[in-house]
C-alpha cells in the first residue's frame, strides 16, 4: 500500500481478534474520566522518506515497537491534534471541524520538520478509526471520544537533523463530561517565572515540547491552589497569551467580546476560531487584538470587563472565576459563570451535540 503523492492514502481495518467485552466496555463508558481507557483499534501508517507514506491501515490498539535510538525519544520531533467525536440524539456521530485540526497538524508538521500527510488521509484515518469503534463512543451529558492523532519520528538514529522515518497514528479515548457537577469556574495563577512560547519558535506548533515545557508552569499553579496557568508574552512579559491547554476571552461591559490575537506565538484553537463566528452570530462585537496583564487586572476592577472564559476542544468553554500572582488575588463577578460565557458555551454545545443548525457547516458526519 504505498502511495506517492497522488494516490489517496486508504486505511484498511484489521479487526482485534480480542476487543473489549461489552460488559467491561460498558462499564468504562459509564464514568470514563478523560484519557485513561483506549478502545479496540488505532490507525497506523508509515512514512519513508523516499518513498513517502505506506502501510496504512486500522489495527488492534497496542504497545508500540520502538528503537530505544528512536529520535522522538531525544530530540522530540512529534506533533499532535486534539479532537472529538460526538453521538447525536439519533444515535448518529459526527467531528467538529476535522479538516481545520488536519490543517493545523500539517502546519505543526512543516514547523518540526516532518512530512505533510494529507487532509485527506488525516480525515481518511480518523473516520476508519471512529467507524471501527463506534460503539465506544459514548452518549448522553456533554460526553464524546476524544480522537488523538499524533506523528513521531521513528527512525534510529542519533544524527540531528529531520528522521527519515515517521509513523502517523490516531488512538481514541472516551471523555465523560468534563463539568458533571455544573458549570463551574476555574482559578488562574498568572505564569511570571516561565512563558511558554517567543517569536520564531514553536508556539503557534502543537507539538509535546511545548506541552513539556509548561508542566513546570502548570505545577507552580497547583502549588498555589490554581487549576491552569497563563502565559504571557516572552519579549516583554506584559501580554496576555493562553492558558496551558485553552485560548482566552474578554467580555465587556459594552458587549464587545475581545480575545488575543494570533501573534506566531499561540496555539490557533480551533474553538477560538469558533466562537470568533458565534459570538457574531449572537450579537457580540469581536476583536482580535493584543490584551495586557494590566487591562485585564484593571477591567475587571473597573467592571468594564464583565466575563472572563477559557475555551478548547476537552472543556469547550470554562468560566475563569479568579486571576492569582505573586502579586495578590483578584475575583471575577460572583463565583458563578457569567450570562454571555454560558450563552456561547451552550450556543457551540447545540451545534456539536445537533441540537442546534449547523449553519456553519462545520459537523462532519462519520
Ligand atoms: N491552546 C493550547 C496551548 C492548547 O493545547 C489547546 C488545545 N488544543 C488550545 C489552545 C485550544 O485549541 P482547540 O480549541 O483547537 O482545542
Amino acid at each position: 500500500t504505498t502511495t506517492g503523492s497522488a494516490a489517496p492514502l486508504t486505511f484498511p481495518v484489521r479487526p482485534s481478534a480480542a476487543p473489549v467485552a461489552a460488559e467491561r466496555r460498558a462499564e468504562i463508558l459509564a464514568a470514563p474520566g478523560f484519557g485513561r481507557f483506549f478502545t479496540d483499534h488505532m490507525a497506523v501508517a508509515t512514512w519513508t522518506r523516499g518513498t513517502g507514506w505506506h502501510d496504512a491501515a486500522v489495527v488492534p490498539y497496542g504497545p508500540l515497537q520502538l528503537d530505544p535510538a528512536a529520535a522522538v525519544l531525544h530530540y522530540a520531533q512529534e506533533v499532535f491534534e486534539g479532537l472529538k467525536a460526538y453521538r447525536h440524539a439519533d444515535g448518529s456521530v459526527w467531528t467538529f471541524r476535522p479538516r481545520a485540526n488536519a490543517a493545523r497538524m500539517a502546519r505543526s508538521a512543516r514547523r518540526l520538520a516532518l512530512p505533510e500527510l494529507g487532509e485527506d488521509a488525516f480525515l481518511e484515518a480518523v473516520t476508519q478509526l471512529v467507524r471501527t469503534d463506534e460503539a465506544w463512543v459514548p452518549s448522553g451529558g456533554e460526553s464524546s471520544l476524544y480522537l488523538r492523532p499524533f506523528m513521531v519520528a521513528t527512525e534510529a538514529f542519533l544524527g540531528v537533523r529531520a528522521a527519515h522515518e515517521v509513523k502517523f497514528l490516531v488512538i481514541a479515548s472516551p471523555a465523560g463530561s468534563y463539568f458533571p457537577g455544573g458549570v463551574k469556574p476555574v482559578s488562574i495563577w498568572l505564569s511570571q517565572n516561565y512563558t511558554r512560547a517567543s517569536l520564531g519558535g514553536t508556539g503557534s506548533a502543537k507539538c509535546g515540547g511545548n506541552y513539556a515545557a509548561s508542566l513546570v508552569a502548570q505545577e507552580e499553579a497547583g502549588a498555589h491552589g490554581c487549576d491552569q496557568v497563563c502565559f504571557l508574552d516572552a519579549a516583554e512579559q506584559r501580554y496576555v497569551e493562553e492558558l496551558g491547554g485553552m485560548n482566552l476571552y474578554f467580555v465587556h461591559d459594552d458587549g464587545s467580546i475581545v480575545t488575543p490575537e494570533l501573534t506566531g506565538t499561540i496555539l490557533e484553537g480551533i474553538t477560538r476560531a469558533s466562537i470568533v463566528e458565534l459570538a457574531a452570530d449572537l450579537g457580540h462585537e469581536v476583536r482580535e487584538r493584543r490584551v495586557s496583564i494590566d487591562e485585564w487586572r484593571e477591567g475587571v476592577a473597573s467592571g468594564r470587563i464583565t466575563e472572563v472564559f477559557a475555551c478548547g476542544t476537552a472543556a469547550a468553554v470554562t468560566p475563569v472565576g479568579k486571576l492569582v500572582s505573586a502579586d495578590g488575588e483578584l475575583s471575577h463577578g460572583t463565583g458563578q459563570a457569567g450570562e454571555v460565557t454560558l450563552a456561547i458555551r451552550e450556543r457551540l454545545l447545540d451545534i456539536q451535540y445537533g441540537r442546534a443548525e449547523d449553519t456553519h457547516g462545520w459537523l462532519h458526519r462519520l
